[in-house]
């Protein structure tokens, strides 16, 4: 069979040739006997394919079909509206490729299998075959697809930079250290200074990578290892053009599920938010809402704490009309070295988090491009400007204004599913706990 050709089963779930004959390959997933003939549920790469077999059929092919087997089934299309997909094989050929030799820990031919997060976890190369665990990461994969097409489609050139790096890069209680053949290295937190560096080669660039965070509490928003996906912008008028890219990205990706994941959608009952205008509102104000609209008591004056963004999800949505909200203007000593301060707001950063339903999912802004000042901004933080000599040599020999953001790809999956767990939208999840399987 060609690749061409096997590109059919991806959507159907079935190969169809235009001599009315199907070829479909996968596991049985459910045996229902009828008496004279079986239904046969076969769960392929991505979809489920309902089959049926003859008694003659059956007698011909030898073995007894079982539940876990992999077959490859040959024969003819038949249209059937209550079958998913529209239509049913009549099997002429029935070939066991393989049987298990054990039963799955979990109830994968359930409708749903009601099981433990722990449990799920622990069996997680099994569990992620049921219908349900695989919708959640075709929604996550078209994400992704939605994130590289509209940022190609806008200029945007995809990079891969470097995940072991050496000491001189972000810094920060929560790294992975590594013995690099004997030096002091560690594993990238954000490929935040690389991602700089290509905006001074192609002008908008983006990257999909895992990034790498020693977090040593255990919440269901953090992951030792998580997918981020990143993009930073040459060339910036004001931080508004992030914002704006970020909103006609998540308008765009909602509009791509829509069309390339209505099954799984209705699989998980999600609902998609609406992606209109974002209301933006300034740090100090969201501290105020918190106070004024639901009288509760200040959090730290650093940050929003996770309450706090869950309080102004709550406003958002009731008084603004949006299930997101921009807050904008941290203060900025608390903001990394590489962030550009609003000379018109003193002690305020052109930095930005995006709230989503309660959860922070993004963190952006724009940086500095003047060598001087990020010389300064350095030695303000307490930073020796020479550990970070090849990174400087952007700002020196000169950089447009740019900025670009961060958004957690687990997160933005949890939150538009209703997870409460990030590790519900990570296939193999690194916690403090967990590395294995
Ligand atoms: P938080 O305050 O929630 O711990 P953060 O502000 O430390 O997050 P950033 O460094 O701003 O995180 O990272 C940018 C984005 O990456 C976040 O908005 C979030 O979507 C995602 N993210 C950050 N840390 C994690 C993590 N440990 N696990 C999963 N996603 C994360
Ligand atoms: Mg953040």
């Amino acid at each position: 069979m060609s690749y061409i050709e096997g590109r059919k089963p991806w959507s159907e779930g079935a190969t169809h040739r235009e001599d009315g004959t199907s070829t479909v390959e996968g596991f049985i997933h459910r045996i229902r006997d009828m008496g004279g003939f079986s239904f046969l549920v076969v769960r392929t790469g991505r979809a489920m394919v309902q089959c049926v077999l003859e008694e003659s059929v059956k007698e011909k092919s030898g073995r007894q079909l079982e539940t876990g087997d992999t077959v490859r089934l040959e024969g003819v299309r038949v249209p059937e509206t209550r079958a998913a997909g529209g239509f049913e094989i009549r099997i002429s050929h029935v070939e066991i490729l393989s049987r298990p030799s054990a039963q799955p820990q979990v109830p994968l031919t359930r409708r749903k299998m009601d099981i433990s997060i722990d449990v799920n976890l622990d069996n997680r190369p099994i569990s992620l075959r049921h219908p349900h665990e695989r919708a959640i990461f075709i929604i996550q994969e078209a994400l992704v697809q939605a994130f590289r097409l509209f940022l190609s489609g806008n200029g945007f050139t995809e990079v891969h930079t470097p995940k072991i790096q050496a000491a001189g890069a972000e810094g920060g209680a929560n790294i992975f250290k590594l013995d690099y053949f004997g030096h002091p290295a560690f594993l990238g937190q954000s490929p935040q200074l690389y991602k700089q560096m290509m905006v001074g080669v192609f002008g908008r660039v983006f990257e999909v990578a895992p990034v790498f965070r020693a977090e040593k509490h255990n919440t269901t928003r953090h992951l030792n290892e998580y997918i981020s996906m990143d993009f930073e912008m040459g060339f910036l008028h004001g931080m508004q053009d992030i914002m704006e890219t970020e909103t006609a990205y998540l308008r765009f990706a909602m509009q791509y599920l829509k069309e390339k994941c209505a099954a799984e959608l209705a699989l998980l009952g999600a609902v998609l938010p609406e992606v209109g205008a974002i209301p933006v509102m300034k740090f100090k104000d969201a501290k105020k809402t918190v106070v004024e609209y639901f009288g509760k008591k200040l959090g730290g004056h650093g940050d929003l704490d996770p309450e706090e963004e869950v309080l102004l999800c709550e406003y958002a949505k009731k008084e603004l009309g949006s299930e997101f909200i921009f807050i904008t203007h941290y203060p900025s000593p608390r903001r990394p070295f590489y962030a550009m301060d609003d000379p018109e707001d003193p002690g305020y950063a052109f930095s930005f988090d995006l709230l989503f339903r309660g959860l922070e999912i993004t963190t952006g802004g724009q940086r500095i491009h003047d060598h001087a000042m990020q010389v300064g901004k350095m030695q303000e933080h307490g930073i020796d400007p020479a550990e970070f000599k090849d990174y400087l040599q952007i700002h020196a020999c000169g950089m447009p204004p740019h900025g670009g953001l961060g958004l957690g790809l687990e997160r933005l999956t949890q939150q538009i599913l209703g997870y409460k767990n990030i590790r519900q939208a990570s296939l193999f999840p690194r916690d403090l706990k967990r590395m294995l399987p």
